[in-house]
């Protein structure tokens, strides 16, 4: 029963156009879906009861096949392992990672842990697609096809990557030590003007005292990342997204985008969570064990009232081929921070080395 209702609340509003029964898609930085050919808007409607954070131990025990998951139609990416889904209708696709075409009578539906929160796109492809032209107009060096394809704005999409978060309740026990510097004066002889003197200087010590003790506390938001990306890692320098701008889940944010599923399982998210959390514990431990500094021997961790959420970030891609060669290019769909790997020009970089050398046999030819 309550599975049933869960379904109907996160599956749909009707995403067609009332007026001309276009698909609806999801406008970056509102909480509308709009009709790109008459301009036809609706407000999504948002369930009332929020973020769904989901108890962590019955889905490790029973993977996923509780309430909360429902079927989504996947398209596999035989080449980079992606797994993607797009909300509306197409007649074409081609996989956002390595533009490889996807086959649509592949498309085949799988259960997938509802996403607890998504964080919308605050820009369009377009502004995306301005953003990735600046980037490459500054870019030494860069061949001048890589200028060209970059003026193409259907290479750039807007992709939701799916990462894990997880909260609880951390307790743990320690042993170290406490070390506190004290200094000392320390005499020495140098020479001055050719004679031998005695002076002292000061050295630093630390004086070590055993400690242990006990810290506690909630952790929040663990982010792990829910896909291998193998091919095609993102670059942590454009993962820096502000979780505050998260909303409840609703599929109408992801009309227009493609979604890709998790590929790397609950368990496993949860070792890495753990390690974070572990890691937390130590810096916890450190801080309350105090002095000028640290040294954790042992730790005892235990967690309690663990939950999880499987959420929605947002990123464009741009994928390119470049002489055979792959390039990805990313721009962060909330904050707008790009990061990319870039081909160099052969032919650039040796004229301009030849450059600088003529320049340089040129100033000695002058100065002799
Ligand atoms: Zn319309
Ligand atoms: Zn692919």
């Amino acid at each position: 029963m309550e599975r049933e209702e869960e379904k109907k609340a996160a599956s749909e509003q009707k995403k067609s156009c009332v007026n001309c029964g276009a698909e609806l898609k999801y406008k970056p930085g509102t909480t509308e879906i709009t009709c790109e050919y008459c301009g036809h808007q609706e407000t999504i409607i948002q369930d009332q009861d929020g973020f769904k954070e989901l108890e962590l131990k019955p889905y490790l025990d029973e993977m996923g096949s509780l309430s909360h998951s429902e079927e989504i139609m996947i398209l596999h990416c035989k080449n980079c392992g992606a797994n993607q889904h797009i909300e509306e209708n197409y007649k074409s696709l081609h996989c956002v990672y390595c533009t490889m075409p996807l086959i649509i009578e592949d498309a085949y539906k799988e259960d997938w842990i509802l996403p607890g929160a998504v964080l919308p796109f605050q820009f369009d492809q377009k502004k995306s697609h301005q953003i990735f032209s600046k980037w490459v107009k500054g870019l030494w060096f860069a061949p001048n096809n890589l200028k060209k394809a970059a003026l193409d704005p259907e290479h750039t999409k807007g992709l939701y990557l799916p990462y894990w978060t997880f909260d609880a309740q951390l307790y743990a026990t320690y042993s170290g030590e406490r070390g506190d510097y004290y200094y000392v004066n320390v005499p020495y002889t140098t020479t001055v003007n050719g004679k031998t003197v005695q002076r002292t200087r000061q050295e630093r010590r630390t004086r070590w005292t055993s400690a242990r003790g006990d810290v506690s506390g909630f952790v929040d938001d663990t982010l792990v990342k829910a896909s291998h990306q193998q091919k095609t890692p993102i670059p942590s320098k454009i993962t820096n997204w502000n979780l505050d701008g998260l909303e409840p889940f609703n599929t109408s944010f992801l009309a227009g985008f493609v979604t890709e599923k998790y590929t790397i399982p609950l368990k496993d998210g949860h070792l890495s969570s753990n390690k974070e959390a572990e890691r937390i514990a130590r810096s916890w431990a450190r801080h309350d064990i105090g002095g000028d500094t640290q040294r954790v021997h042992s730790i005892n961790m235990s967690l309690s009232e663990e939950t999880f959420k499987h959420i929605l970030l947002p990123v464009y891609i741009s994928a390119y081929q470049y002489s055979g060669k792959k390039y990805n290019f990313f721009v962060n769909g909330q904050t707008g921070s790009i990061s990319g790997k870039r081909p160099y020009s052969f032919w650039k970089i040796f004229f301009f080395v030849l450059f600088i050398v003529i320049v340089i046999g040129v100033i000695v030819f002058l100065s002799q």
